[in-house]
C-alpha cells in the first residue's frame, strides 16, 4: 500500500465525502490514499439526495451519467401544513442547468464513488484505523492499523478485531473525512461544541404503490417537521421529528450490512406506529405500506468545529460540522467541501497556491454553517410571506433541500429572505 510511493495526502475516512476529495485528488493526479477502519461502504440510505450543486460537482468529475441512470428526479417541494396542503416550491425555477434533486441512497452514491476511484487505480483500503497524527513542520506522521476479524470461542462465538499490522507513514497533508468522532479533529485539539437541541427522527423506509410524481413533501407543525421522500425502487421514506426521546439509542454509526430483522431493534416502531404518524401528521397519505425495509430512529446532534483545521491536517463533512437530516445539508455541503479543500490542497501542492491560502477554506467554512446553523443571520419573513408560513421561517433555514444562492432562492419562493445584511456564503 505505502511501500513504493508515498502518498502526497492521506485522507481519513471513505464515506461519501472522503471519497469525493480522493476523487478530486486522483483526477488532479495528486497521489492519494484513502483508509477507513470499517470493512465497507455503508448499507442504508442515509442521506438520500444531492442538490443540484453537488450535481455539477459530480458533472465535473464525470459522474452525472451514472448517478442519473440510478436517481430519481424531484423537481419541487410540496409543503403542508399537518392535514393541509400550502403551497409548492419549484427546484426546476433555481437554476437551468441542473434543475431537479437526484434521490439516490448514499450507500449507491459510496458504491459508485467507490468503483469510480478504483477506475483511477485508487482502491480504499478499508479495515484501516487511523490511530495516531503527529503534525510536524513539513509533514504528518500518520500510524495506521490494518485490522482484521476474528471469531473466537464454541459455545459462545464473539467476533473481535484483531491488529494484523501496524505502519507509519509520512505525508505532506492529511484530511479529516471521519465523521462526527473525528480522530482528526481531536488530535488537532478543536472544540465540537452543541450549538443547538439535538433532534431526534423516527425514520421509516418501505415499499409502497404512492406516487408521488416529482416532488418530496414536508410536513410542518407548531413543534415538529416531517419528510416524505420518494425513492427510485418504488420505495419511499418517512422520517418523523419526534417531540422526544427518551430511551437510550445505539451510537449514531452507519451500518454495515444491509438486512435489518423486522423490528426487534426498536419494537417501538412497529407498523401501527407508522400508521398512527401519517393519520396524525399527513392524513393525506394514501399509499399502501408493503414491506417495512428499515426503521430506526436517529438522534441527530447539531454542532460546529471550533476551526477546520490547521496547517496540514484539515476537515470536511461530518468531522465538521452536525444538523438535522431534513435538508440533506451535512452531506452536500460535506461534498462541496471536500472538492475545495481537495482543489486548494493540489494547487498548494503544485506551488500554485500559497498554503497561507488554506487560512480561507477555514473562514469561509466557518461562515456557511455559522449561517445554516442559525448562528448568524438566518431566513425571516419578507412582505410577501403567508401568515402560516411566517412562524416556520427559522426553522425552513436546515429544512430546505439546498444550500448557497440555491437556499436563498427557494426559500423567496416562500416569501422568506435571508437576514439583511448576511452574505448567502
Ligand atoms: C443512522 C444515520 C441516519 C442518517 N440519516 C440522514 C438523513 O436522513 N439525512 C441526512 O442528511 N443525513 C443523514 N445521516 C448523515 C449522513 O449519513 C452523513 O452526513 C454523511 O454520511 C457524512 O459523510 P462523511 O463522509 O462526512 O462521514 P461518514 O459517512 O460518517 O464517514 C466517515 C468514515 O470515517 C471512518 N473513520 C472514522 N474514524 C476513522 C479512523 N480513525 N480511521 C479510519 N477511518 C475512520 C468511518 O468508518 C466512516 O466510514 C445519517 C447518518 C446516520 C448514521
Amino acid at each position: 500500500m505505502f511501500t513504493r510511493e508515498y502518498p502526497e495526502v492521506l485522507i481519513v475516512g471513505a464515506g461519501p465525502v472522503g471519497q469525493m476529495a480522493a476523487l478530486t485528488l486522483a483526477r488532479r493526479g495528486i497521489r492519494v490514499s484513502i483508509v477507513d477502519r470499517e470493512w465497507r461502504t455503508g448499507a442504508h440510505s442515509y442521506a438520500l439526495a444531492l442538490h443540484p450543486r453537488s450535481l455539477e460537482l459530480l458533472d465535473r468529475l464525470g459522474l452525472l451519467p451514472r448517478v442519473l441512470e440510478q436517481a430519481y428526479r424531484v423537481r419541487a417541494v410540496g409543503l403542508y401544513e399537518g392535514g393541509e396542503r400550502r403551497g409548492k416550491l419549484q427546484i426546476s425555477d433555481l437554476r437551468d442547468d441542473f434543475s431537479f434533486i437526484a434521490v439516490m441512497r448514499q450507500d449507491a452514491l459510496e458504491n459508485l464513488f467507490e468503483q469510480a476511484l478504483h477506475d483511477l487505480g485508487v482502491n480504499v483500503r478499508w479495515n484501516h484505523q487511523v490511530v495516531t497524527l503527529t503534525p510536524e513542520e513539513k509533514k504528518v506522521a500518520a500510524t495506521i492499523d490494518h485490522l482484521e476479524k476474528s471469531s473466537f470461542g464454541y459455545a459462545i462465538a464473539h467476533t473481535e478485531w484483531i491488529v494484523l499490522k501496524s505502519l507509519t507513514v509520512d505525508v505532506p497533508f492529511v484530511i479529516g473525512a471521519d465523521g462526527h468522532q473525528s480522530l482528526v479533529r481531536r488530535t488537532l485539539g478543536i472544540d465540537f461544541p452543541e450549538v443547538a437541541e439535538p433532534e431526534y427522527f423516527a425514520v421509516f423506509e418501505f415499499k409502497s404503490d404512492v406516487d408521488l410524481g416529482d416532488e418530496m413533501r414536508l410536513v410542518l407543525d407548531p413543534e415538529t417537521m416531517s419528510v416524505l421522500w420518494p425513492l427510485p425502487d418504488g420505495h419511499c421514506r418517512w422520517s418523523f421529528q419526534l417531540k422526544d426521546w427518551e430511551e437510550p439509542l445505539p451510537p449514531r454509526e452507519k451500518d454495515r450490512v444491509e438486512v435489518q430483522i423486522g423490528a426487534a431493534r426498536y419494537p417501538v416502531l412497529s407498523e401501527e406506529r407508522l400508521r398512527a404518524y401519517i393519520r396524525e401528521r399527513a392524513p393525506w397519505f394514501d399509499g399502501s405500506i408493503d414491506e417495512i425495509r428499515w426503521r430506526m430512529v436517529v438522534r441527530f446532534d447539531r454542532r460546529l468545529a471550533d476551526a477546520f483545521g490547521k496547517q496540514r491536517m484539515w476537515l470536511a463533512g461530518d468531522a465538521a460540522h452536525m444538523t438535522g437530516p431534513v435538508g440533506i445539508q451535512s452531506m452536500n455541503v460535506g461534498l462541496r467541501e471536500a472538492w475545495t479543500l481537495a482543489n486548494l490542497i493540489a494547487d498548494v501542492l503544485e506551488g500554485k497556491a500559497a498554503p497561507e491560502k488554506m487560512a480561507e477554506y477555514n473562514e469561509e467554512r466557518l461562515a456557511e454553517w455559522r449561517f445554516l446553523l442559525g448562528l448568524e443571520g438566518g431566513l425571516e419573513p419578507g412582505p410577501s410571506a403567508e401568515a402560516w408560513i411566517r412562524p416556520y421561517a427559522g426553522r425552513l433555514l436546515s429544512a430546505l433541500p439546498a444550500s448557497g444562492a440555491d437556499l436563498a432562492a427557494l426559500a423567496r419562493q416562500a416569501g422568506l429572505e435571508v437576514r439583511p445584511g448576511v452574505a448567502v456564503p
